[in-house]
């Protein structure tokens, strides 16, 4: 089955003014101007009115948070204390609960173009041993493609750990669920829809060990490694107490500072730290929203990139977005980064770290792009609502004029987003499941 998404009012893309076609999974040809496609198609998608995009890539989030969006307890508090608050909710976190989560923040996600994002579980109370067993549950349910990682913490507060007692694992337990997620779930082969990567949460939350033996395992499988690193000051603070050293210093001596590594936030860094990061292609996951939320600090994006980092954008949890829409996303990088760095960044910057620059911190070669031989994974909007009255640039209106809206959006060629609605999934139906969960978790 061919399909030529023919005349784009705009494509990111080279030599495709007229659109490309796709063969099932894949983009097979690009079209240039004045072209028609080599070959007969099967179909048309009449794109004059769209603006044609990889669908998004997004590199760090917390499904389960949607549960407790805009929390009052938590609010107008800085990291440490939005974390210990918070954690007294999320360990009456059940199976149900993570499951419904989880399809409303991939859910969002898709509405707003992204088609493949990386989700970081980490609280695993009694009761929710099988985590990422949901989520993967989840993901093939939603249809987006998924890299989810296992998340872990086993330093509580009896060990001078942030988190209490009660959502923390034994080391033993979590590196065997790596191992066994790795060997029921990842896949490495070109397309692949669900991967498996080793997420310990954070220098605050897991033991020096499990840091060790998680950089051993993941070379063993050859899966990729990720975590929240130099997210505030307070975390500089705390590892110079607890491992008499600064956060970078401590991933090198756990053996993590490697190109398998992508890292959450990484905003604290030394113009020195920043090179030793770029030398070993160290992937950052940016979430400015959240950074500004939490009042956690602003992201160097353009220093890291010319140092040779891979520069992606992420949503982060929707407890401190506290949305999951990646084009608003997309937005806030742009001013944030535009705020630092005037004109030596522009709108294409962000859209290349929001698409490519994804792709490559989560290793992938088969996305990111539109271009011959990579997955038909494709955004497209329509400037149709009232802000983007005027535009000019159509590429440009996305991100300055905020678009929040995808018209039409594939993965893997399967059409999941159609006049700006899921296909697959009863939204209205699924607000109700979400508020009785969310009702539940509160209850306890
Ligand atoms: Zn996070």
């Amino acid at each position: 089955m061919k399909t030529w998404i023919k005349n784009p009012l705009a494509i990111l893309a080279q030599q495709a003014e007229n659109g490309l076609v796709i063969e099932d999974d894949k983009i097979i040809e690009l079209v240039a101007r004045g072209n028609q496609p080599s070959m007969a198609v099967d179909a048309v998608i009449d794109a004059r009115e769209h603006v044609v995009i990889p669908g998004l890539v997004s590199t760090h989030h917390h499904y389960y948070q949607t549960l407790t969006r805009a929390f009052n307890d938590s609010l107008d508090k800085e990291l440490f204390d939005w974390l210990t608050t918070l954690y007294k909710v999320w360990q009456n976190l059940t199976p149900e609960n993570l499951h419904v989560a989880s399809k409303t923040a991939m859910a969002e996600l898709l509405l707003s173009g992204c088609t493949t994002s990386a989700d970081h579980h980490y609280v695993f109370p009694r009761g929710l041993e099988n985590a990422i067993d949901i989520q993967v549950e989840a993901a093939r349910e939603i249809g987006i493609r998924s890299v989810l990682t296992r998340g872990s913490m086993n330093l509580s507060q009896k060990d001078g750990g942030l988190p209490p007692d009660s959502v923390v694992q034994d080391e033993d337990v979590i590196l065997a669920d790596c191992e066994r997620l790795i060997h029921k779930y990842h896949d490495d082969s070109d397309g692949a829809m669900i991967q498996i990567a080793l997420a310990p949460c954070s220098p605050f939350s897991v033991s020096k060990s499990i840091m060790e033996h998680t950089a051993i395992l993941a070379k063993k499988h050859n899966v990729r490694m990720h975590t929240h690193l130099s997210e505030t000051e307070d975390e500089n603070q705390f590892c110079l107490k607890m491992f008499g050293c600064r956060p970078l210093d401590y991933l090198e001596q756990v053996g993590w500072l490697n190109d398998k590594t992508w890292l959450a936030h990484a905003i604290h860094y030394t113009d020195e730290e920043l090179v030793r990061l770029g030398r070993a292609g160290v992937g950052m996951g940016h979430c400015p929203s959240s950074n500004m939320i939490l009042s956690s600090g602003m992201f160097r994006g353009v220093a890291a990139e010319r140092a040779g980092c891979k520069v992606s954008i992420a949503v982060d949890g929707s407890a401190s977005n506290d949305h999951s829409n990646m084009m608003l996303e997309l937005r806030q990088a742009f001013l944030l980064q535009r705020l630092q760095y005037s004109s030596a960044l522009s709108h294409n910057d962000i859209l290349r770290w929001g698409t490519k620059g994804g792709a490559a911190a989560l290793g992938r070669t088969d996305i990111g792009e539109l271009a011959v031989g990579k997955q038909a994974d494709i955004a497209m909007f329509k400037l149709d609502e009232i802000q983007f009255m005027g535009a000019d640039n159509p590429l440009a209106a996305l991100i300055i004029c905020g678009a929040t809206r995808a018209d039409k959006v594939m993965v893997k060629g399967k059409l999941l987003i159609d006049n700006g609605q899921l296909i697959y999934l009863d939204l209205a139906k699924h607000a109700q499941e979400h508020k009785r969960a969310q009702a539940s978790m509160r209850a306890k």
